[in-house]
Parts: structure tokens; C-alpha cells; sequence
């Protein structure tokens, strides 16, 4: 029987986090929760810690430090207030794996703080590997640490690996739902609502990555994720619309085979996999009937009326900091939707604006990173819509 595995979840209260959470709880010998992180959400937080008793928890926004740190007073509980505490958590010696679950930018630096303490890496926050690809793949070499993907997809290819040896992969295929708004032309694009856009027709995901699959741009970021992951050129990677959401990716190899993996919709197996590998753990989630999925089917993505799939095509051909500028632009983009002040399709042009004003460094550094996100984040809120 082997320990436990120790692990970190930042972003606890998320939709990631709180499956991770489910996940841990049907598999106590297997792991064994040491840090739990949030950014708003105190009481879930705190609710969490009862349940589970980590060392550390981390309350990101420091108003609610206080209501955090005297709820759980009586505990042994280390409680820290703040994103920098973030970088510290994630180094205590006894942790083994890191679960990076929260959105955005934010997930960089405690991702790189983790992988210099030789923690491994199980990847939910794509943004990550969209930022500094380069940078964090390198590093994660350097301290031999394993990024794991939690992303469906990017599980699916990880699943699909084991057993081909040195065996080159030819192209990968990365399906995509398409969203709630597939088949839709430009102009009815034009008109969609915020609450359109939130309803997603397979997966129940936080707001900001189901904006960005309703916009196509979650497919362009996991194009640029997958490239950093499996070390791929931008020609080895497809997109292809499969609205079931059933086959979760594929891997062409060099004789033409192509091996997929396959399974319902739920982000509790690619979570365990990523928690667990290499083992499989036994699961009770529900199981693919291939009685009620008759017809699986595939077609092009339309990246005339999902402009953002293109525009994220572009900037990682033009590499250095080009997808940090679009990374930046895109977190921006779809915060101005939420609140009305850009439409649907502005929000393309957003970051195609943003993409022709701010400075381009070929090779950035991890301060050059910082900074492109800053100048960004400022052009993109300074952007009027046409
Ligand atoms: P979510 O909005 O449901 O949860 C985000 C979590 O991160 C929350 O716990 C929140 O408190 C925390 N957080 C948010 N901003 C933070 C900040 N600035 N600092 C510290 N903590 C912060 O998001 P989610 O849907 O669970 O997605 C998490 C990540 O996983 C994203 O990068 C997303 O792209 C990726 N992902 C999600 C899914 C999914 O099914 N939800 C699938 C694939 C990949
Ligand atoms: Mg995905």
C-alpha cells in the first residue's frame, strides 16, 4: 500500500477544484489534501477546510482574510491572506503534487514557485502554458517535474501516449463542442447575449473559460497549450468540431493509425487521471452506452464567424510574447462582456487591437512577461468598441 499522495488544489472553490475535491473524497487512501486555496469564496473555503483538514489555506483576497483565519482558529490550520502566499504554499516540503485550478494569468507564478520546488504539476489553468510555454516547459524539464494535463482534451492525448516508446506523433486532433453558438453565421453572432453565452450545451465550467468556448477562443488557447505540452510545430495540431463531446482527442502516429480516447463528458476522470497517473483509480461515474450516442459526428471549425480561433492561430505563429498579449487581451475581453461594455464580436477585436499595439519581444523573459501583461491589460481596458 503506498502513501498518499499530497496535494495542493489552487482554485479549491472552483468547478475544477470542487470535482477535484469529489474526487479526493472517493479515494481517501490515495490522497490526502495539504493546501486549499480561493480567491472570493470564504465560506466555501472555510467549509472545505472543516471537511478536510489541510496545513494551509489561502484566502487570496485579503478583506476576507480575517473572517477566514478566525473561522478556523481552533484548528491547526496555517491560514494566509493574499496572492503572494500563493508562492509560499505551494513550496511546503511535504506536498508531491500541485492541482492548478485557477483562472487566468494568476496561475503563473505560483505554477513556476511549484515546479522550483520540485513539485509536480497537475495543469488545469491552460493560461499557464499560454503565457510562458517556453519558459515553463524548460523549467519543468530542468527540476524533471511532470505536467500533468487536466484539460479533457490534452488528458486524451496524454491517455492516448503510454506504450509508443520513442514513436513520433504525426498531428494531434483536438475536438472542440463548439459551443452553444455552432453554425451560428457572423451576423447572428452579432446579437448573442451574455446569458447565451453562459449556458454551455455539455460541461457546467466557471464563467470565464465558458465565454471563451462559446467564442471558440478555449479551443485556440488549448492549441497553444498543446503545443507547449507535447512539444508540437502549429502545423501538427487540428481542430475539429465535435458537438457530443465524446471523443475527447486524438494522435495521429507516422503510419497513419490514429488512437483516441473516449469517454461521457465529465472532468472528474481527466482530474483523476492527472491526480493519480500512472495508476487508474476505479471510478462510479456514469458510463459511455453507445446505444444512446447513435451518431458521433465531425466538421470544420468555422474560424470566419469564431474569429478568436484564428486570431489565436496568429499569435502563437508570430510566437515570443504574442500569445501573453492575447492571453491578457482575451482575461480583459471577456470581463468588458460580462459587464456589457463589449459585444460578442468586439471582443475579437479587442484583442486584434491589442495585438497591433502592444510591444513585441521576440524572446521575453519572465519580467518581460510581467510587463507585456501589464501594457496589455491596460490597452485592453482602455479599448473603445467601434
Ligand atoms: P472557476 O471560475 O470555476 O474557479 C476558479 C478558482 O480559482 C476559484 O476557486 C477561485 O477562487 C480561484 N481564483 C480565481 N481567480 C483567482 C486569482 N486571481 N487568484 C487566486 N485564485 C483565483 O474556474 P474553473 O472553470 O474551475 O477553471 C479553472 C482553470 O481550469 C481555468 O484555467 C480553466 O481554463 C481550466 N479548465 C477548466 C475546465 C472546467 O471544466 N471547468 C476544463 C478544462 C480546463
Ligand atoms: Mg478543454
Amino acid at each position: 500500500m503506498q502513501s498518499p499522495k499530497k496535494i495542493a488544489i489552487l482554485g479549491a472553490t472552483g468547478s475544477i477544484g470542487t470535482q477535484a475535491l469529489e474526487v479526493v473524497q472517493a479515494h481517501p487512501d490515495a490522497f490526502e489534501v495539504v493546501v486549499l486555496t480561493a480567491q472570493n469564496n470564504a465560506a466555501l473555503l472555510i467549509s472545505q477546510a472543516l471537511a478536510f483538514q489541510p496545513k494551509a489555506v489561502v484566502i487570496a483576497n485579503t478583506d476576507l482574510y480575517p473572517t477566514v483565519r478566525d473561522a478556523l482558529a481552533h484548528l491547526p490550520i496555517q491560514v494566509y491572506g493574499g496572492m503572494e502566499a500563493l508562492v509560499e504554499v505551494v513550496q511546503l516540503p511535504e506536498l508531491d503534487l500541485v492541482l492548478t485550478a485557477l483562472v487566468g494569468y494568476a496561475g503563473l507564478a505560483p505554477t513556476m514557485a511549484a515546479i522550483r520546488a520540485g513539485k509536480h504539476i497537475a495543469l488545469a489553468n491552460k493560461e499557464t502554458l499560454v503565457v510562458a510555454g517556453e519558459l515553463v516547459t524548460a523549467l519543468a524539464q530542468a527540476h524533471q517535474v511532470a505536467l500533468l494535463p487536466v484539460d479533457s482534451e490534452h488528458s486524451a492525448i496524454f491517455q492516448c501516449l503510454p506504450g509508443e516508446g520513442q514513436n513520433p506523433i504525426e498531428k494531434i486532433i483536438l475536438t472542440a463542442s463548439g459551443g452553444p453558438f455552432r453554425g451560428k453565421t457572423r451576423q447572428e453572432l452579432a446579437a448573442v447575449s451574455k446569458a447565451q453565452a453562459l449556458k454551455h450545451p455539455n460541461w457546467d465550467m466557471g464563467a470565464k473559460i465558458t465565454i471563451d468556448s462559446a467564442s471558440m477562443m478555449n479551443k485556440g488557447l488549448e492549441v497553444i497549450e498543446a503545443k507547449w505540452l507535447f512539444d508540437l510545430r502549429l502545423e501538427q495540431i487540428e481542430v475539429v468540431v465535435h458537438p457530443q463531446s465524446i471523443v475527447h482527442s486524438l494522435v495521429q502516429f507516422e503510419d497513419g493509425s490514429i488512437k483516441a480516447q473516449l469517454g461521457l463528458p465529465d472532468m472528474k476522470i481527466p482530474i483523476q487521471y492527472a491526480l493519480s497517473y500512472p495508476r487508474r483509480l476505479p471510478s462510479a461515474f456514469p458510463r459511455f452506452d453507445f446505444g444512446l450516442y447513435p451518431s458521433l459526428t465531425f466538421e470544420k471549425p468555422d474560424t470566419e464567424a469564431f474569429r478568436n480561433l484564428a486570431l489565436a492561430f496568429e499569435a502563437m505563429q508570430r510566437g515570443g510574447n504574442a500569445p501573453c498579449i492575447l492571453n491578457a487581451a482575451n482575461e480583459v475581453a471577456v470581463a468588458r462582456f460580462l459587464k456589457d461594455e463589449v459585444s460578442f464580436l468586439g471582443m475579437s477585436d479587442l484583442i486584434a487591437d491589442c495585438l497591433a499595439k502592444a510591444s513585441f519581444v521576440a524572446k521575453p523573459s519572465y519580467e518581460d512577461y510581467v510587463a507585456t501583461d501589464e501594457q496589455t491589460r491596460r490597452l485592453a481596458q482602455a479599448y473603445k468598441p467601434q
